[in-house]
């Protein structure tokens, strides 16, 4: 009989991973004067099985993260029997492929360029009746313009043209920490600029930063969702 591989790769306890980050965050949530209640902690599939999701889905996880939209879709469908379930689409996304995103993702955090947000703007011609989408702007704290992300000095005007849309609805921003800074100071901007959205739409206050080795950092600067992979899941199989 051919061995079962367990997920995260052999031997990897996800119970005491995921057991192990809410502890973590629930001490920088106290460290930072906050309620562990008011951050959500999703956890972060990509290059796992749909088996790993059901693994989690089991320990009392309801909020997953994929980075793209073919994996995200097929995990979707696999996994379609879990009630209360929740997509949330964090990588870079084409805007042809933009709009089917939307069958599945409760959220999605990866809002930047102008043909994203256009292709998520109209209502999906074959379900003009679902509810809006739950969005983030992404915002790029590099000072490589080349990378993903809104440009601070255009997050108005990216901001205003989500909140023009009827079938998006701004929750907030989203941004990773860039490599060769200290995360807390990156994250510090990003808690500026969630501000700058806040006075154009006061109820787009969530923040969505911080990943396995940065949530602590992004906690203390006010993230309400954390996106963590590794620290629960074990290394990540071969990336395809
Ligand atoms: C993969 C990924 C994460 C999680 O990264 P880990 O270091 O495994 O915690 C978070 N955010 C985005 C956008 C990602 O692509």
């Amino acid at each position: 009989m051919a061995l079962s591989v367990e997920p995260g790769g052999e031997n990897h306890d996800l119970a005491a991973g995921l057991a192990r980050i809410n502890a973590g965050v629930a001490d920088a949530a106290r460290a930072a004067h906050r309620d562990p209640a008011e951050i959500t902690t999703i956890v972060v599939t990509k290059f796992h099985p749909a088996s790993l999701v059901r693994d989690l889905y089991a320990l009392g996880v309801r909020d997953v993260g994929e980075n793209r939209h073919q994996e995200a879709r097929a995990k979707a469908e696999e996994t379609s029997d879990l009630e209360g379930l929740r997509w949330n689409f964090i990588g870079q996304l084409q805007s042809k492929k933009a709009r089917q995103v939307r069958r599945y993702a409760a959220a999605v955090h990866s809002l930047d360029r102008e043909s994203v947000i256009a292709a998520l703007a109209d209502p999906d011609p074959d379900y003009p009746e679902a509810a809006p989408l739950p969005g983030f702007l992404q915002i790029n704290l590099t000072d490589d313009p080349g990378r993903g992300g809104v440009n601070p000095a255009e997050v108005e005007a990216a901001a205003t043209r989500v909140l023009e849309s009827a079938a998006l609805d701004l929750r907030g921003v989203m941004a990773v920490a860039p490599l060769d800074e200290e995360p807390r100071v990156a994250f510090a901007r990003l808690r500026e600029i969630s501000e700058r959205v806040r006075r154009l739409k006061p109820e787009a206050r969530f923040i969505s930063a911080g990943m396995s080795h940065d949530y602590a950092a992004a906690i203390a600067e006010g993230a309400t969702h954390l996106r963590i992979g590794s620290a629960i899941t074990g290394k990540r199989p071969e990336q395809r």
